[in-house]
């Protein structure tokens, strides 16, 4: 039986990419009567954090693309998330290093990054240079036993090349010199997420592999390692990323890419789904508009194209504006408009700023409608009421976008840490540095505070609406 997952990592806000690769496994195995399950990949413990992995599951549950096993709900080859099978991989490790095909590196960081420098200054690529491949058997034991931190890397062969078959590249050929002595066991005894992926996909016996295209440079490793364990590969296929209108990869710095800048706008998660589900299938002109069900029925993989797929947000908004007038009831409608209205407490959030601002409740919707609106409607001379030199905005909105994106947990007390931050290192007031933002965010120089309203917007929005005004 067909059983595929989707393995986010939740180390930032959900990724529309992650919707994407989630919805191609979710309607595969729709289409073959398999199991879609949801796996937990944070073996990189310094940017995994809780609060990321609760937002992925919204997020995804959001999309309506439910799972049947999961952290959440458990199942039958659980735990299913990484951090909760710490032990499991051990044994995998120790297997591997005990035929001959891993070894223990105790190169320090130092040292490595100095390695890499000299790769770079010779203009070859960062790879391993072996070192601790030729420790003898009594070193190594001696200097394990002595407690000196290593690392078990995998042994990689030095010649020829590395052929498979992926069900969306068809047959590929990658030589083994351009790939590295990966580490499987971090120091701390974590594994990497090659080593845990390739251990959780046998052991939960998923079937096919369908993930985006950066990972196609790891399938030798991988099939390495199932070799070295003596398991059958999963099918791989390799979805094209999804780009910027301009081509490039789609990054947050052109595209808002968070999947909750989509919810808090007001796409309909049926939009975006037949959004991102007509990038893996056929389908003639006049006939886009297309349920989960209907998407089902079209999924034909053998289809995909490699091109990649261009993020074209007025195509998302011609589609969300047909589901919203063809795709729901007059009641379904009013229904979502005043879910999506109190979602994440917002009204309510903006309701307790406004109680001391207003003389009628009338006055609300210029006070807080900022807080809804897609689009601010602002031009050059939204800024004139602020006395700010241009060059001098320029300057504050270069500075301060970077700065928010530093804010690991974003709230109103941490936005308001940085932004002062932000001002102390450009030596200006801090007053001088939120006259603009104030604007940039609200739309207008008499609204909400600042930081509580950049709290409610949320971190999608306002990198959004921070781009907008600095351009
Ligand atoms: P950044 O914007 O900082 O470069 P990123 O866009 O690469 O980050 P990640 O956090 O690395 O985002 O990726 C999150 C998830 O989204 C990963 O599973 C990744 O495969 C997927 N993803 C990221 N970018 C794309 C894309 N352009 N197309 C499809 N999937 C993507
Ligand atoms: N955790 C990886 C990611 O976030 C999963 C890659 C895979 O599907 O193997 O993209």
């Amino acid at each position: 039986p067909v059983r595929v997952r989707i393995a986010p990592s939740p180390t930032g806000e959900p990724h529309v990419g992650t919707a994407y690769i989630a919805l191609f496994n979710y309607l595969f195995a729709k289409k073959n009567n398999g199991t879609f399950i949801l796996r937990i990949e944070d073996t990189d413990a310094t940017r995994s954090t809780p609060e990321f992995e609760t937002k992925v599951l919204d997020a995804l549950k959001w999309c309506g693309l439910e799972w049947s096993e999961g952290p959440d709900i458990g199942g039958p080859y659980g735990p299913y998330r990484q951090s909760d099978r710490k032990d499991i991989y051990k044994p995998y490790v120790e297997k591997i290093v005990d035929a001959g095909h891993g070894f223990r590196c105790f190169c320090t960081s130092e040292r490595l990054a100095e390695m890499r420098e000299a790769q770079r200054a010779a203009g070859k690529p960062p790879k391993y240079d072996g070192l601790c491949l030729h420790l003898s058997a009594e070193e190594v034991t001696r200097r394990v036993d002595g407690g000196e931190p290593h690392v078990v890397r995998m042994k990689i062969p030095t010649e020829g090349v590395c052929s498979f078959v992926d069900g969306v590249y068809g047959p590929v050929e990658i030589p083994w010199d351009a790939v590295d002595m990966q580490v499987l066991l971090k120091a701390d005894g974590m594994p990497t997420y090659h080593m845990a992926n390739v251990v959780d996909d046998h052991l939960m016996r998923i079937t096919h592999v369908a993930r985006g295209e950066e990972w196609l440079s790891s399938v030798p490793k991988h099939i390495l390692l199932y070799r070295y364990l003596g398991l059958e590969p999963p099918v791989f296929m390799h979805l094209s990323l999804m780009r910027n209108a301009d081509k490039s990869k789609l990054s947050k710095r052109k595209n808002p890419t968070s999947i909750s800048y989509y919810s808090a706008l007001g796409y309909l998660p049926e939009a975006l789904m037949n959004f991102l589900g007509l990038f893996f299938i056929q389908i003639a002109e006049g006939e886009e508009m297309l349920t989960m069900a209907q998407l089902t029925e079209h999924f034909d993989p053998e289809n995909l194209s490699k091109a990649g797929a261009i993020f074209d947000v007025q195509k998302l908004d011609w589609l969300n504006g047909r589901w919203l007038r063809e795709g729901l009831s007059e009641d379904a409608f009013v229904g979502r408009v005043l879910a999506w209205a109190m979602e994440n407490d917002r009204i309510k959030e903006g309701l307790r700023l406004s109680q001391s601002r207003i003389s009628k409740l009338g006055d609300l919707p210029d006070l807080a409608g900022f807080l809804l609106k897609a689009d601010l409607g602002l031009d050059a001379s939204s800024f004139a009421k602020v006395k700010t030199a241009p060059e001098e905005l320029v300057e504050i909105f270069k500075t301060v976008q970077p700065d928010l994106e530093t804010i690991v947990e974003w709230n109103a007390e941490s936005v308001e840490a940085e932004l002062r931050a932000s001002a102390d290192r450009m030596g200006k007031k801090l007053k001088v540095v939120l006259a603009p933002l104030f604007i940039a965010v609200s739309g207008s120089s008499r609204s909400l505070p600042l930081f509580d309203s950049m709290a409610i917007l949320g971190r999608s929005v306002v990198r959004q609406r921070l781009k907008v005004a600095g351009q």
